[in-house]
This record gives C-alpha cells, structure tokens and sequence, in this order.
C-alpha cells in the first residue's frame, strides 16, 4: 500500500502543480491541455512525464527554452514522500481503513497545494477549501460508520465546530493578523484532527500557533521583517496539523505526565 500511495502521489503530484498554478489564477483545471505560459505551445504527453520530463528537458520549454521552475518536480517528489509515509502511518493492512486513509491522502495534497499557494498569494482559495468539507465529511463518515466507531465521527463535527469558532473569535479580534480564508480552511482541519482523538485536535491546533510564533519571533529578531509586514498563517495551520496527526498522542502523554509525575515508567 505505501508503494501504491507512492505512485499514486507521482501522478496526483503532476496535477497538484496544475492546481498550483491555475486556481489562483481563476482558470479551469480540467478543461484546457497543459500549455507553456510564455509561449502557449502545448505541452505534448511525452514532455508532461512527472519529473522525468523536466530533467530531459534540463527545466526548459521545448519550444521557447523559458526556465520551467525547480517547483514543478520538487511538489511531484514532495507529493510521493508525502502520500507514501501517510500510507505507512495509516496502516492499511485492514481494508477498513481504506476510507480513513483516502481522507488523509486527500488532506495531504491540499496540504502541498494550500501551503504553495497561501505563500505565493496570501490566500486559501474557496475553490479548494470550501469542496474539502464535502470530501472530509462523506469520507470520514464512511471510515467511523464502516469500524462502527461514531464516537470519531462526533469528535470531527466537534473539533471542525470548535476550530472555525476559534479562528472566527481571532479574526475578528486581530482583522489584520488573520483572514477569513483561515477561518474557512481551520474547519476543515478540524474534522480531519477530530476524527483522529482529541488529543490531536490539541495538539495540531496549538502547534501552528507555537511553530508560526517561534517563526515570527525569529524573523523579527533576525530583522527580516517587522510585525505589519504579514505572514501566511496556512503554512502553519497545516504543519502543525501534521504534527498532532503525527506526534499528537505522545505529545499529549508527555505533557499530562509532568502534572503527575508518579505514574512514570
Ligand atoms: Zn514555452
């Protein structure tokens, strides 16, 4: 199963840089054939092989020679680390799973996806987050109904409530350091982390205000920035999401174990 997620991340890698670059853009990312933005050329099916082609083509356009950016491979392998250590977390030997792994696949290419684009655009797009509802609801269902397991169905309904509450309460509190785009996509984590325990609903919630912090701070001290300058929390969102899907349960242990130490190995 993790070398299927794996190939399979080559291919959804390929069209995540579609995503990438169209959706801000406000262009369908079905309808036309891949094309060269400098020069219009199509590109041919032979020269759209995920990260292969870029190496033959040494990062040119076969017909303008413009520089095909280093993004364009970099999300295709990004992709199949991705998917391939998500399947081997989620361990698929039980086909029962299969939903629950297909949700988090799902959230690990908008991860790629967001990340790129809230850093390019300062914005997380209704267009893939709002649909992200509709895909983390029905899947996630389908996963708690399937192991009979209703209580994670709830703990999602909760943790997506109590995250976009949240994040509503901060943007209107501090209009200039969150946006509504935030509010939007931090729901949809919520059900993702919900789903998975409370424990990592906490941790995944607070490790972005902590890594997004350190990060601040650090560009602050380093003079890179000041306050005003604006820096997309999304990136944040999802890293520390990943972190309490990843080190949630553990983290959560070690923390309540200095509040009573006796229960130590
Ligand atoms: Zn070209």
């Amino acid at each position: 199963m993790v070398i299927f997620a794996s190939v399979l991340g080559l291919a959804v890698g390929s069209f995540l840089n579609v995503v990438i670059y169209r959706v801000p853009r406000s262009q369908s990312v079905v309808s036309s054939p891949s094309a060269c933005p400098v020069c219009s050329a199509r590109i041919k099916g032979y020269d759209n092989i995920p990260v292969i082609s870029w190496l033959l083509l040494r990062g040119k356009c076969r017909n303008c020679n413009v520089a095909i950016p280093a993004r364009y491979p970099i999300v295709e392998i990004s992709t199949v680390f991705f998917f391939g250590v998500v399947a081997w977390k989620f361990d698929t030997t039980n086909l029962r799973v299969i939903f629950l792994l297909a949700a988090f696949l799902y959230l690990a290419a908008i991860t790629i996806a967001l990340a790129l684009i809230d850093l390019e655009t300062h914005t997380l797009p209704n267009a893939i987050v709002l649909p992200s509802y509709v895909v983390g609801i029905v899947l996630l269902t389908l996963s708690g109904y399937l192991n009979s397991d209703y209580r994670a169905i709830i703990r999602a309904i909760v943790g997506g409530t109590v995250m976009w509450l949240l994040y509503l309460a901060m943007a209107l509190m501090y209009p200039d350091g969150m946006g509504f785009g935030d509010v939007k996509f931090a729901g949809v984590l919520g059900l993702f982390l919900g789903y998975l325990g409370w424990d990592v609903l906490v941790t995944g919630a607070f490790a972005a205000f902590v890594l997004g912090g350190i990060f601040a701070v650090s560009l602050i001290v380093l003079r890179k920035t000041n306050m005003k300058s604006g820096i997309p929390f999304g990136p944040w969102m999802l890293a520390g999401a990943w972190l309490g899907v990843f080190f949630g349960p553990p983290i959560v242990q070690s923390y309540l174990s200095i509040f009573s130490p006796s229960t130590g190995i």
